[in-house]
């Protein structure tokens, strides 16, 4: 179902949204990589991306930046229109969205981000912007599928746990935080996950956490 913000968007499109050229759309697993070609700024880490998508409606994804542009990763399993978009791109399509906006803004050196399969790809845009200062420690339905897609951004240190082993997630997301003391922890992904996490972290002591929210089950749209 389309949205009112996305109708808008569309009507209005030519003066509010930009516009890129997919380049290339790959699968790796249960993510889709897409390249876009664009003159823009290259966007900052942490930032957001809002697509208009051929329904007419808009999703948000996290843009890494790349010599051409930049790149998307995508969770093609998330259920939505957003997922079905993920799954059909093709190179040659143009793609419309709101430009690159702050969303995840962390203060300067290491960082420890722990989410799901929709942080890769924030994970991988800090990493281009702090080369080998970034530690990823994953919960995904498919541990393999994660590490791929990971490595397919350019990511090296990651920890991939299987969904629902939440102590092994804490453990390993302390044991990332013991080799680099100094890093600020950014939660992202779903909202259980998130405050499961945080609240997990904060019992331990830990009190330098960001975290932003980036689905609600029963939700759709998330921005
Ligand atoms: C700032 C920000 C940055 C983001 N960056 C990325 C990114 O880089 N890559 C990426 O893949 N996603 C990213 N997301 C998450 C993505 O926008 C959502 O997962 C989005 O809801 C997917 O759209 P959809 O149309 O497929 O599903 P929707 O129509 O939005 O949702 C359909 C149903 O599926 C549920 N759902 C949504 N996402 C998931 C999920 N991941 N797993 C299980 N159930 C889900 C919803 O709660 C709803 O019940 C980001 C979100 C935000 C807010």
């Amino acid at each position: 179902m389309s949205s009112a913000k996305g109708k808008i968007a569309r009507l209005l499109g030519g003066m509010l949204l930009q516009s890129a050229k997919v380049a290339s759309a790959e699968d790796t697993g249960g993510f889709r990589r897409i390249v876009l070609k664009t003159n823009l700024p290259k966007p900052r880490a942490g930032t957001k991306v809002q697509v208009l998508l051929p329904s007419d409606d808009m999703r948000t994804y996290s843009p890494i930046a790349s010599p051409e542009g930049f790149v998307l990763l995508g969770w093609k399993h998330a259920g939505g229109p957003g997922s079905r978009w993920l799954s059909e791109v093709q190179a040659g399509a143009e793609l419309r969205f709101f430009a690159p906006q702050g969303s995840l803004e962390l203060s300067e050196g290491p960082v420890v981000v722990v989410g799901d399969e929709t942080s890769v790809a924030v994970a991988a845009s800090f990493e281009v912007e702090r080369q080998g200062q970034v530690q990823v420690v994953l919960q995904a339905g498919s541990v393999d599928d994660v590490r791929r897609a990971a490595e397919a951004v350019g990511l090296s240190r990651v920890s991939a746990i299987q969904r629902g082993e939440t102590e092994r997630l804490v453990e390993a997301a302390l044991a990332a935080h013991k080799a680099a003391p100094e890093a600020v922890f950014a939660l992202s992904g779903g909202s259980e996950l998130v405050a499961t996490i945080r609240n997990a972290l904060r019992a331990r002591g830990v009190r330098n956490i960001k975290t932003k929210t980036y689905w609600v089950p029963g939700k759709t749209g998330l921005d």
